[in-house]
């Protein structure tokens, strides 16, 4: 068996390990005689389950006792519908800072059920930057403020965490979360869907502050409401059990490595490495994002001769580099080097940039 290295945008690589855990109990988990897949979401084994990743996620992330874990289904874009039904009153108004792709499909799902200011989008400027905080003309009674922390096609990632003043801020980290340290204690909320750096997709999570879960929220249907899973421990129906059982491998696999402090270092090393090798092809390669925003976990970029796109991608799946298409909304290649992604896989790819650049540059 010979895997590839796998650079696709989501669902994404899973550490080897984890998935080599998973495959060694995919007929007998623990004592159960069966599968997790086959047994009760209400039965102890499971819950045990559901319970230490919750733990564990919220030790690797540091979130405060008091804030809510869910774990639920529909994925980051059914949290994004969730937002305004759960934290904003009827026709209030909610800030969205735009800067690429996710932050326009976010303000799709609040605009039914909530009043939206765009406060800020960097959309003129083809989302290779993110508006300038100065610049955000943010409402002075708006419900939350939502960013994306990193956009996955344009590959713009916060440097960090903006100031928004005492409004709650609502991050997405669907592409980004568990990839660095973070404060969780200065977020309202932040909501990642699972198949980028969690595990696979069919599950997502969200860590909800106690100033959010206290709002009222519109009258919505009760497996919608964020304080009723939470009330219910995300088992109001059946969740994916074993997507959350992969997600539980996942942080511990995490904590294994050291954490969240330690893939931080690993993760800045890949993308040093890989924006080097678009820098120093001489303009071979090119990526358009602004220096300052360029993205630890998504790395787009164009051949400047175009033509060659094809037989660059063909030549790096002969090579066991797959999954480097960029997005149809955008075109060119990306390389998405999430926590799964290895040093050797990312050293493979700028070594075969660099080579490929050489013979056809
Ligand atoms: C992938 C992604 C989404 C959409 O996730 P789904 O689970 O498909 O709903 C939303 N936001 C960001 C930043 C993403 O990367």
């Amino acid at each position: 068996m010979s895997r590839a290295y796998n650079f696709s945008a989501g669902p994404a690589v899973l550490p080897e390990a984890v998935l080599r855990q998973a495959q060694a109990e995919l007929l007998e988990w623990g004592n159960e005689g069966a599968s997790v897949m086959e047994v009760s979401h209400r039965g102890k084994a499971f819950i045990d389950c559901a319970a230490e990743a919750e733990s564990d996620l919220r030790e690797l992330l540091g979130i405060p006792s008091e804030y809510g874990v869910a774990f639920l289904q529909g994925g980051a874009t059914t949290i994004q519908a969730m937002l305004p039904m759960n934290f904003a009153a009827s026709g209030q108004t909610v800030d969205y800072v735009l800067s690429g792709h996710w932050g326009e499909r976010a303000v799709d799902q609040a605009e039914p059920y909530a009043k939206v200011n765009v406060a800020a989008t960097s959309k003129d400027a083809g989302y290779a930057e993110i508006a300038e905080r100065v610049s955000w003309r943010l409402s002075e009674d708006a419900a939350y403020v939502h960013i994306t922390d990193n956009e996955t096609i344009h590959g713009v990632e916060f440097p960090a965490r903006p100031d928004v003043g005492n409004v709650p801020l609502i991050s997405d980290m669907s592409s980004n979360i568990l990839s660095r340290p973070i404060d969780v204690s200065k977020y309202g909320m932040i909501y990642a869907g699972a198949q980028k750096n969690i595990g696979p997709s069919g599950i997502a999570v969200a860590v909800v502050s106690p100033e959010l879960l206290a709002r009222a929220g519109q009258k919505r249907a009760p497996v919608l409401n964020i304080g009723e899973q939470l009330k219910h421990d995300s088992m109001l129906n059946t969740p994916p059990t074993f997507a959350w059982y992969l997600a539980g491998l996942v942080f511990k696999h995490l904590k294994a490595q050291g954490g969240v402090a330690a893939i931080e270092k690993i993760n800045e090393r890949k993308a040093e490495h890989l924006y080097a090798a678009v820098e120093s092809s001489g303009g071979f390669y090119v990526n358009r994002v602004k220096p300052a925003y360029r993205s630890r976990m998504n790395v787009p970029f164009f051949l400047a001769n175009d033509a060659l796109e094809s037989a660059f991608l063909k030549e790096a799946q002969a090579n066991g580099l797959n999954g480097l298409k960029g997005h149809r909304a955008l075109g060119g290649i990306r390389a998405s080097i999430y926590n799964a992604m290895s040093e050797a896989g990312v050293a493979a790819l700028a070594q075969f940039m660099t080579e490929f650049a050489r013979r056809n540059g």
